[in-house]
């Protein structure tokens, strides 16, 4: 009988478990198994607010795919996902086309702008290794430009983070840490940058426990961040941002961190999606296609508690990827199907320096105790997919 094969869409959270789960599950003659990636290394989504504020080396982040998993079981495809043909069970790639009996789609998500103009052309909106990369070089010769300019001096000292979710929290968080040693490095009086966040709800956090909220704003605030609140974004221009209330800040640098839709993938191969993610089945299926799944961003999933989706994290990436894995062997192997069902532990965020917020079960955690919580969350993602020894290698000290 043929060996079916099983391709992988994106070397990320979902993407990187699905394929080492399913190479301890499958033995070499039940089926090739196929990964493709834009890169020939696989980051953590999670840390690059690190990267992007300069706090961290973009190479803490990332690793070679093939130091951690098993070429000789899986084939791994550098190259770009340009469309999945489902009626032909076929994926056209840049450089060619790829079979498949069965598909797992786990290509990550984009930045939502919510229609706004300008952010594509005027904002740092990749949370990408090169992205960070990029954002983290910008900063950088703003301050070594401030000396050495007579003209738009307050702009270029002025940062401006859109979106006060997680990603942005963190970012401030970190870049609010840094200011001090990026003001003594060039020679700039800190109280020349100017530091904002901006969100459009009622409260920064929406959603998250109160108290937390607090405490992440009046630290950040302590460190010199500016708190603009319920005032949606209208604009990003090329001389900083227009808000729905008329007011404008210049300013040389806007990150944007609004949320996330799915890869444009999706859409552009014709399957029905909200924001670019597919609403799945249960046993994570796409509907009305027995041999797609779909993992992490680019799947949809709802909360019937709240009947909202579940936010799109790599903690439920992960989760999705475990149950794809067993559900694409039950397949083969003529097995039942698992239903998926997240198990949400909680909710960790760093805000820089040894501080962090979050939620573990019912405990609420702050400072300390967070940031040691956040530094195991993110050696646990290490051990899970490299076992000790990645750990050892790329990560984090707690204390
Ligand atoms: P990703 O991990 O984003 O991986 C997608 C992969 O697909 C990438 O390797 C990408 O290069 C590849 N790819 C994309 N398009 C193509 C293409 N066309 N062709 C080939 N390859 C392609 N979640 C948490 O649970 N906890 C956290 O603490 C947390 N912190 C975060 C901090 C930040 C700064 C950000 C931005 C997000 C954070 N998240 C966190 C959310 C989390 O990172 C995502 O939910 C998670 O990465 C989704 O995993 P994924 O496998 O779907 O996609
Ligand atoms: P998000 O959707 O969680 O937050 C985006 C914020 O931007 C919202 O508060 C929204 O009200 C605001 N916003 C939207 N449009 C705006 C506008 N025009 N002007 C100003 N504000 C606007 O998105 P995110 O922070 O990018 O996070 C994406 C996903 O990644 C989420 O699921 C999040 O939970 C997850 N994440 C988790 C962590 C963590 O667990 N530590 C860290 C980062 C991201």
């Amino acid at each position: 009988m043929k060996k079916p094969n099983i391709v992988i869409l994106g070397a990320g959270y979902g993407g990187m478990i699905t394929a080492t789960r399913l190479s301890k599950l499958l033995g070499h003659n039940e089926a090739n198994i196929t990964l493709v990636n834009k890169h020939d290394y696989h980051y953590q989504t999670t840390w690059l607010h690190e990267p992007a504020a300069g706090t961290l080396s973009p190479e803490r982040t990332r690793m070679p795919i093939g130091s951690v998993l098993d070429l000789n079981k899986i084939k791994f495809v550098q190259d770009i996902v340009v469309e999945i043909k489902a009626a032909d069970k076929k994926v056209v790639l840049e450089d060619g086309e790829l079979e498949y009996d069965y598909l797992v789609v786990g290509l990550g998500s984009e930045a939502e702008t919510f229609g706004v103009p300008g952010v594509h052309e005027y904002a740092f909106s990749k949370w990408t290794v090169n992205g960070a990369r990029e954002v983290k070089e910008h900063i950088e010769y703003m301050f070594a430009k401030y000396n050495n300019t007579a003209e738009k001096k307050d702009e270029l000292l002025t940062f401006v983070v859109a979106g006060a979710g997680f990603t942005g929290i963190e970012f401030i968080g970190e870049l609010s840490d840094r200011v001090p040693e990026l003001c003594e490095h060039y020679d700039i009086p800190r109280e020349k940058v100017k530091l904002y966040v901006i969100e459009a709800a009622p409260t920064a956090l929406p959603g998250f426990d109160p108290e937390l909220v607090e405490y992440a704003m009046n630290l950040l605030e302590s460190r010199g961040v500016e708190f603009k609140i319920n005032c949606p974004i209208k604009e990003v221009t090329e001389t900083g941002v227009s808000l729905a209330n008329g007011d404008e800040i210049k300013a040389e640098t806007v990150v944007w961190a609004t949320g996330v839709r799915g890869s444009s993938i999706i859409e552009k191969s014709g399957f029905e999606a909200m924001r670019g993610r597919i609403k799945v089945e249960p046993d994570l299926r796409a509907p009305g296609y027995e041999d797609v799944f779909v993992i992490g961003d680019c799947a949809l999933l709802i909360n019937e508690e709240i009947n909202r989706p579940y936010p799109p994290t790599a903690q439920i990436a992960m989760q999705m990827a475990e149950v794809c894995a067993h559900n694409i062997k039950a397949l083969i192997k003529n097995d039942p199907l698992k239903t998926f069902k997240p198990d949400i532990k909680g909710t960790v965020a760093s805000l820089g320096g040894k501080e962090a917020i979050g939620v573990v079960g019912t405990r609420k955690l702050f400072g300390s105790s967070a940031n040691f919580m956040k530094k195991m969350i993110d050696n646990r993602y290490l051990f899970l997919l490299g076992g000790p020894g990645l750990v050892l290698k790329k990560g984090k000290s707690p204390f």
